[in-house]
């Protein structure tokens, strides 16, 4: 499955996906209990769902996605706030962190910044050696440090963290993991990604690309 770097150390990595295209064709079609007649009648029926409003939202949940994504931990609260959909995350509890954190470009102190990290993960693995319990160690470690989940969602609660997360007013660093997680869901829902794009994104002012 394609995986896309994302800021300097993370990614965003499509494991698994079921239905697709197909299955919100599938979930139209036994409303209307009708069938394609002609090459392309899938696709306008997929568009034409996405323009109407109400939307018939169900019928885009029947499409699912396995996203595994390593990011900042700051970036990960954000995300996890997108309460449908499932999550797991890598336990600083169980496991010893590794010595991962983000580092922006073009910001002024960046070595004080680097300074600090790295400062804080000598204490951190002081902490540990002396006995200290992981679960406790792990406090001195700032939400700049990179951690890693797995989310399972419906592409219609994709859309909706899309919709949110490529706004203007989303993080910056949100931005780049919603425009790599789109471009790799291009890529295995083109007909819902592209009518997704022009109903929705566009009119919003919305953009995929840098
Ligand atoms: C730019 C930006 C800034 C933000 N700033 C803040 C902030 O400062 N502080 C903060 O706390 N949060 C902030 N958030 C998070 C935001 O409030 C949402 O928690 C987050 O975007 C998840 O959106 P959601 O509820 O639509 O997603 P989901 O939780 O996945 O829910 C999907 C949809 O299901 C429905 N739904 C789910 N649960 C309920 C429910 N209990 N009742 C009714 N309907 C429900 C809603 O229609 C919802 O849109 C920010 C988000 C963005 C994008």
């Amino acid at each position: 499955m394609e995986r896309l770097p994302v800021l300097d150390k993370g990614f965003i990595e499509l494991e698994e996906w079921m239905g697709g295209d197909a299955a919100v064709v599938r979930a139209a079609r036994i409303c209307y209990q009708s069938v394609a007649r002609s090459a392309d009648a899938d696709e306008r029926l997929i568009r034409r769902e996405l323009r109407r409003e109400p939307k018939v939202n169900t019928i885009f949940e029947h499409a699912v996605l396995r996203w595994h994504i390593k990011c900042p931990i700051f970036v990960a609260r954000q995300w996890h706030r997108h309460r449908i959909g499932s999550f797991n995350e890598l336990s600083l509890r169980y496991c010893i962190a590794e010595r991962a954190y983000y580092v922006p470009e073009n910001e002024a102190n960046l070595d004080e910044y680097r300074a600090h990290m790295e400062a804080s993960f000598d204490l951190y693995e002081r902490l540990v050696a002396a006995g200290w319990r992981r679960e406790r160690a792990r406090a001195v470690l700032g939400t700049g440090v990179y951690t890693e989940f797995i989310w399972t969602v419906n592409a219609w609660s994709f859309m909706n963290w899309l919709t949110k997360r490529l706004d203007k007013a989303a993080q910056w660093e949100h931005r780049q993991y919603a425009r790599a997680a789109y471009r790799i869901w291009q890529g295995i829902m083109p007909i819902t990604a592209n009518a997704f794009y022009e109903a929705v994104l566009k009119p919003l002012g919305l953009e995929v690309e840098e």
